[in-house]
């Protein structure tokens, strides 16, 4: 396994929308593995293909090491698609490991109903709630090409803005590897 170096904001490859997987062949394979090992040694909780320069439509999570989530079993979301979301929205902050040092409190539908297929092109459907419905949104976004800085409001965004310019120009500390510049693996 190998920790792969995450694309960070103003890379193109985080607007791009994911492409459906169609099979789990010796390649896909390989990368969900280290997608894991990326995500946990950046410490992070969520990781979306996007965000390793790959534009399939994969993410994995991991809530293990939280508070409440401790028997959690990592989970793989291939061609997720969210069906549907409680019209209870709350406000949580989140983070990014492509946006680094950033946090922003950010409202979102409370649970949702979510479609996916795991490493076994399985079909499930799954009710999330809380974090784990956070986290699936945060990261669905992923493969949208939408970032939780998007969703803020303009007074947000504005007050952000340097530091986004920062992370643009790798103007940042960060303890785990990132795309120096973004380079040739965005087809
Ligand atoms: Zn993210």
């Amino acid at each position: 396994m190998s920790v792969i170096p995450i694309n960070v904001y103003g890379d193109k490859i985080l607007r791009k929308k994911a492409q459906s997987v169609s099979n789990i062949d010796f390649l896909a394979v390989e990368l969900i593995k280290n997608m894991f090992e990326t995500m946990r040694h950046a410490n992070g909780v969520g990781l979306a293909a996007t965000q390793v320069g790959i534009d399939q439509s994969i993410f994995v999570v991991d809530l293990s090491q939280v508070e409440d989530y401790e028997k959690f079993k990592p989970m793989v979301f291939i061609n997720p698609k969210i069906l549907d979301f409680s019209d209870k929205k709350v406000s949580i902050e989140e983070g990014c490991l492509s946006i680094p040092n950033v946090r922003y409190e950010v409202q979102r539908p409370e649970s949702i109903y979510i479609n996916y297929f795991d490493t076994n092109l399985k079909e499930h459907t799954l009710e999330a709630d809380k974090f784990l419905a956070r986290v699936i949104q945060h990261e669905q976004d992923h493969l949208n090409g939408v970032l939780f800085t998007d969703h803020l409001d303009e007074d947000a965004k504005k007050k952000l803005k340097k530091s986004l310019e920062k992370i643009k120009k790798r103007e940042i500390e960060i303890d785990y590897p990132i795309v120096q510049k973004e380079n040739l693996r965005l087809k």
